[in-house]
């Protein structure tokens, strides 16, 4: 049984991973100061005498005796991060020095989440992680961009000066069950408002692209990439390369709930990437053949299946 940090693991995607290291015998720290996260997430856990919740906010130390650390915390969603932008780069920053801080003091291994953002708006397509990308470091993206990028320069120094046990996964657009109804991105917020009957929201003409992973590839590839050969740290993309126009992924989704919702456009937010897919090959060859084993349709049948319940209030989200 490890002893595992995971901070921001109230959030979507922690609470996934939180679970699935839980139910694999672990034994988990999950630290979270409720900023987009929430209790709800993982009320299920709690009655487990081998999950801690903890309320804490990782620009402050913290103290444990843990063998891995993953590190999750920082708002994802560009509406949650530009709310407070300077509270999201002292996350990011401050976070990443905290946590390998303790990993330095403990000797645990730590994995940070970094993001396809590291790439901007990419001139490279796909990007591969040797592209070094394309950031405004004084846009309203920046917050985020840059914070995730020093976090990874963070990693980096701590590996090549102290030897901290680093991994770092770069991570593409990821969907699923757990997310915020209230989040902002754009597959939450396309089906709820399709299960609302609301106007869907098109920011742009809808020629600019991503490409969604399903939150179970994520978990599963996280997960490779903590127990990967001593000495491969990444980074590593984690993403499925099937590219969607956010044209297309609204008619897929009004098709696939049947609304009568009309779509409108909405202003571009600005610095907003016109193009998004990842070379996942390094990913394949270091993780055991890692490759997103969830089709768009199929993970978004479930992701509508959460929301709907959740709307209609079944879901424990909206039980309490
Ligand atoms: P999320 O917003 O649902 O989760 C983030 C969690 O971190 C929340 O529970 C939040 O309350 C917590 N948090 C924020 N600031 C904190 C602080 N100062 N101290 C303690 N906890 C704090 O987002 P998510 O989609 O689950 O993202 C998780 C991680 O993965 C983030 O680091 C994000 O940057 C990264 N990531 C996610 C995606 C994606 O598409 N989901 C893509 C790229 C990278
Ligand atoms: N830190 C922490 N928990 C620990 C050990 C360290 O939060 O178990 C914090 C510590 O407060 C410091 C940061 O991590 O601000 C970086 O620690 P490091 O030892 O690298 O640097 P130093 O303490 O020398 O500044
Ligand atoms: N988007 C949209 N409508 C929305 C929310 C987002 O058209 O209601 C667009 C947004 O402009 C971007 C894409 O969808 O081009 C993905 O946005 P999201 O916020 O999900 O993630 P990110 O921009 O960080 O990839």
């Amino acid at each position: 049984m490890k002893k595992i940090l995971i901070t921001g693991g109230a959030g979507f995607v922690g609470s996934h991973l939180c679970k699935r290291l839980l139910n694999e015998g672990n034994e988990i720290i999950c630290l979270d100061n409720y900023l987009t996260g929430s209790k709800k997430n993982v009320i299920e856990l709690l009655d487990n005498p081998y999950f801690e919740l903890v309320r804490h906010d990782i620009t402050e130390p913290y103290y444990a005796e843990v063998d891995e650390i993953y590190n999750l915390a920082c708002p994802a969603s560009p509406v949650h991060y530009q709310y407070n932008p300077i509270k999201t780069i002292k996350t990011s920053v401050m976070g990443a020095i905290n946590t390998l801080g303790l990993a330095k003091r403990v000797k645990a291994k730590i994995l940070q989440a970094s993001t396809s953002e590291v790439y901007g708006d990419p001139a490279v397509h796909p990007q591969p992680e040797s592209y070094w990308g394309n950031v405004n470091p004084i846009g309203t993206r920046s917050c985020y961009d840059e914070g995730k990028r020093c976090a990874e320069t963070l990693f980096m120094d701590y590996y090549l000066q102290n030897q901290v046990k680093i991994k770092i996964i770069r991570i593409f657009n990821t969907y699923g069950p757990n997310m915020n109804p209230e989040d902002g991105r754009v597959v939450s917020n396309f089906i709820v408002q399709a299960l609302k009957g609301e106007d869907i929201t098109i920011f742009g003409d809808g020629t600019q692209t991503r490409s969604f992973q399903f939150v179970d590839d994520l978990v599963e590839g996280m997960i490779r990439m903590m127990n990967s050969r001593d000495g491969f740290i990444g980074p590593v993309n984690l993403g499925n390369p099937g590219e969607f126009t956010m044209m297309e992924l609204a008619f897929k989704i009004i098709e696939m709930t049947g609304t009568r919702s009309k779509i409108i456009h909405k202003k571009l937010p600005t610095d907003d990437p016109t193009q998004r897919k990842p070379v996942i090959d390094l990913a394949k060859k270091e993780l055991n053949g890692w490759e997103p084993k969830v089709a768009l349709e199929e993970g978004l049948v479930k992701t509508i299946t959460y929301f709907e319940e959740l709307l209609s209030g079944e879901a424990v989200s909206v039980k309490l």
